[in-house]
């Protein structure tokens, strides 16, 4: 039943960019396949629920370099699939929060992770024992006639990036910038002046890209749901906008199309020490 397992549909962009997408749980995540003259880059790796290195390499059969927005298991999947992964380092310990056993076992109740006991222990309890290196705010990737930049955006994660294909003019946004709404209600989420800044530095260099590639929903986006999540941020933290009730905990603000969601503990933002384990009642993803 494709509920519980991962289909894969490929959609291209351009000649030498895919958008990769997994539909698992109806819920579908954007990956994409950059391809440079010498190298290709795969920006994130989704849930892991099937074997994306052969659409990968169906794709291309060149040298490969994984790169991931944030640490959510839904973007991060599948990088035991590829061996090696970068990521910023801030992001790590959500990543190995998300991949435990008891993490799951604390979040979800009984009955569900019974119904999903299999899809979980294909996606999240299997071996990830692949290994991770750093980018940090401005480092670039090389791909041959094709520069990826990693803009750093803490806020949906404290360890959050875009990353920019300057010859493109394509922002690829992970949670960041996406339609609809970004949740800063998880564990390692930052607070909201923190996202602000981080949408004030994106709209400071939106010449720099015409379309931007979300993790999730609609694409490609443009600058003004930059400016809408900005707004939205200002009236949080002015708290000029209508606060509604979260279905879970928190709230939400809406502003035109988009919507933040907001802990009102600030204890789910923390990330805990290794082994242990946050007091969380939220959202997953
Ligand atoms: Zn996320």
């Amino acid at each position: 039943m494709s509920f519980f397992r991962s289909t894969f549909t490929t959609e291209k962009i351009d000649d030498r960019t895919t958008l990769i997408i997994e539909k698992l749980f109806g819920a579908p995540c954007y990956m994409y396949l950059l391809e440079g003259e010498d190298r290709a880059a795969l920006i994130d790796t989704g849930m892991g629920g099937g074997d994306l290195q052969s659409v990968v390499r169906n794709l291309t059969s060149k040298e490969l370099i994984v790169l991931n927005t944030h640490g959510h298991f839904d973007h991060c999947g599948a990088n035991n699939q590829f061996g090696e992964a970068y990521i910023d380092e801030k992001d790590l310990p959500v990543l190995k929060l998300q991949q435990s056993k008891q993490y799951f076992d604390a979040i979800l109740p009984l009955p569900l992770r019974l119904l999903l006991s299999r899809v979980l222990r294909r996606i999240l309890y299997c071996s990830h024992d692949e290994t991770y290196r750093f980018f940090s705010d401005g480092d670039t990737f090389d791909l041959g006639g094709r520069t990826i930049e990693v803009l750093s955006a803490p806020g949906h994660s404290i360890g959050s990036v875009c990353f920019l294909d300057r010859e493109n003019r394509y922002l690829f946004s992970g949670d960041t910038v996406v339609s609809v709404g970004v949740l800063l209600n998880l564990c390692g989420s930052t607070n909201a002046e923190t996202f602000l800044q981080s949408q004030q530095k994106l709209r400071a260099r939106s010449s720099e890209w015409e379309k931007i590639f979300a993790g999730h929903n609609a694409y490609p986006l443009d600058s003004k749901t930059i400016d809408q999540y900005i707004t939205c941020t200002e009236r949080i933290l002015d708290q000029s906008g209508e606060r509604k009730p979260n279905r879970k905990k928190g709230y939400v603000v809406s502003y035109e199309d988009i919507r933040i969601e907001m802990p009102t503990d600030a204890r789910v933002l923390e990330i805990p020490p290794a082994g242990t384990l946050p007091f969380i009642e939220g959202p997953l993803i």
